[in-house]
């Protein structure tokens, strides 16, 4: 049976959003919460870019001792000889996607006339076989701007992807120009002709991101193929962002025309871990999630007007479509309102002590705590935030991996 799967590129497309950013530790924390929430991969980076090598080979190694596990870790390069050349000699990366502009718009105005479509499909092939040479264990071939591509090209393209041992196909809707019609009818017409799983990477510059996503799954399903739908924490990504984590699982769910039978979800998917990754994510990029975010707002399930105020305290199906328990909510949280002890760059193993003891993590001498404290500090230029319980104990725990993920050094080669 076919079936639906994530695979979160917020440590990837997410990134790439004007004026915002991630910490390496903060985009280590992310593929560890992704990972508890059950979501079938992640994209968790540039493997060929210099900065980013440390940080990858840490988090394949805590994939390695089980910590980020079963979750897939893939890394994205754009169809260039060299850049994946360097992405497999210096990481330890396993899975690639492969990614060249499709369309003819882009085929032109990118190239300006130096590379025909021909020429693209051809150094797309090229790719999947040095990416197969160098030991690639699954390789995806991404088309972007595929929604601005003709059918008949798509086809071809994906087709030769396939054929050259690619194991799944990205459709990207990078201009968000779809809409869940067409999209639906493309990719089902190229999961009928190419019977090739299907990512559906679709933007919301129409403010339809989560429509498409899953109207594309359909349509993948309906030919025939799995589906894997490309999310984003908080719908952050480029201009007007990705599509939505939290919104694709819950359309998935608990939308009339899914949520019984032929469409389903990856099953170790685990909506109840949303509130507490979608937190984060505002906290580390330094977006504060919207009051009517989908599921995970402050007036998500919020009521004030006396009809649904009434109605949803009589039953609350009256006027809620699914729990705030299901998402993680409703626990109570404690927020310190007194003194309070933070760790930073430039703080001393007495502050520290004291926020580790709060924790309840114990250092075996003061040579540890030290080495601890080192680490932190570091974490801390790098986030440029208070340390949040998770990340403290992630260093506390994994110090080997957590000195790697923030050896960030110009010029220097990555470590092995
Ligand atoms: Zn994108």
């Amino acid at each position: 049976m076919n079936k639906i799967y994530v695979i979160d590129v917020t440590n990837r497309d997410g990134v790439q959003t004007s004026r915002l950013g991630l910490a390496k530790l903060e985009k280590t924390m992310i593929n560890i919460f992704l990972n508890e929430m059950g979501i079938f991969q992640s994209e968790l980076g540039f493997p060929y870019t210099h900065h980013e090598m440390n940080y990858i080979n840490a988090n394949l190694e805590l994939a390695e001792i089980g910590l980020i596990n079963p979750m897939r870790l893939e890394g994205w390069c754009p169809v260039i000889l060299k850049e994946v050349e360097n992405s497999f000699r210096f990481t330890k990366m396993k899975h690639i996607n492969l990614s060249i502009s499709t369309s003819e718009q882009m085929t032109k105005g990118k190239f300006q006339g130096r590379k025909t479509r021909k020429d693209v499909l051809n150094m797309m092939v090229e790719a999947v076989e040095k990416a197969k040479e160098l030991g690639a264990d699954t390789i995806g071939v991404n088309a972007e701007d595929a929604s601005r591509t003709d059918d008949e090209y798509l086809v071809r393209f994906a087709r030769a992807a396939k054929e050259h041992g690619a194991v799944m196909f990205r459709y990207c809707d990078t201009l968000g120009y779809d809409d869940p019609f067409t999209i639906y009818q493309r990719v089902k017409l190229l999961a009928e002709e190419v019977q090739i799983p299907i990512e559906l990477h679709c933007h919301n510059d129409l403010g339809m991101a989560v429509a498409c996503s899953v109207a594309g799954a359909k349509g993948a399903i309906d030919g025939g193929v799995d589906a894997y739908i490309n999310t984003a924490l908080n719908g952050m990504g480029e201009r007007a962002g990705n599509a939505d984590l939290v919104s694709v699982i819950l359309a998935i769910k608990k939308s009339s025309g899914f949520h019984q039978g032929k469409y389903v979800l990856d099953e170790r998917v685990d909506l109840s871990k949303a509130w507490k990754i979608a937190k984060y994510a505002g906290y580390a990029f330094g977006v504060p999630i919207p009051i009517n975010q989908v599921g995970v707002g402050e007036n998500a399930f919020a009521h004030e007007s006396g009809i649904h105020a009434d109605g949803a305290l009589k039953d609350r199906r009256n006027y809620e479509l699914y729990d705030f328990e299901e998402l993680g909510r409703g626990e109570p949280e404690i927020v310190e309102s007194g003194r309070k002890i933070t760790v930073g760059e430039y703080g001393g193993i007495k502050g520290f002590r004291n926020v580790y003891d709060k924790l309840e993590i114990e250092f075996k001498n003061d040579e540890e705590a030290t080495k601890i404290l080192e680490l932190a500090r570091y974490a801390n230029v790098h986030t440029q935030k208070p340390l949040t319980n998770d990340e403290l104990k992630f260093i506390a725990k994994y110090p080997e991996q957590a000195k790697k993920i923030m050896t960030v050094a110009p010029l220097v080669p990555p470590e092995g």
